[in-house]
């Protein structure tokens, strides 16, 4: 199984927003300016006005690779890992998996929307290809 997150009060929303179908990005309430990982202060303007937001879940692959190695027993077909910029803002991105088409089927610039695996108590957010 994937080695799961700690959930802490900046990290819960992220983690657990796909319960309600909510990929949720925290957001500064002064600038208004996403960012990522979730923190308790705006990386842009310093302010601790900040908000886990939801966002749309679209947006499109940056870069990847395509993962041989099994590092666990689970994992042993080849899987994307692909840094995901979402539609709301330049630069808003994170790293994450394309699951869902062959591993050779995704390209740079590919549309993508999240989905979310449940396991325990979190909401993983994952993307497949956009319609
Ligand atoms: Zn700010």
């Amino acid at each position: 199984m994937r080695k799961l997150p700690l959930l802490n009060a900046e990290t819960r929303p992220f983690w657990t927003g796909g319960d309600v179908g909510e990929l949720r990005m925290h957001r500064c309430n002064d600038c208004t300016l996403y960012f990522h990982p979730p923190a308790p202060i705006c990386r842009h303007c310093s302010s601790l006005n900040v908000t886990p937001t939801p966002v749309s879940g679209r947006g499109r692959v940056v870069t990847f690779t395509i993962n041989h190695q099994a590092w666990t027993p689970e994992f042993t077909d080849p899987y994307v890992v692909a840094i995901i910029e979402l539609e709301e803002q330049a630069g808003l991105r994170f790293l994450s998996n394309v699951v869902n088409c062959p591993p050779d089927a995704v390209e740079i610039g590919m549309p993508v929307t999240v989905v979310f695996e449940n396991l325990e108590d979190v909401w993983i957010p994952l993307f497949e290809r956009a319609a």
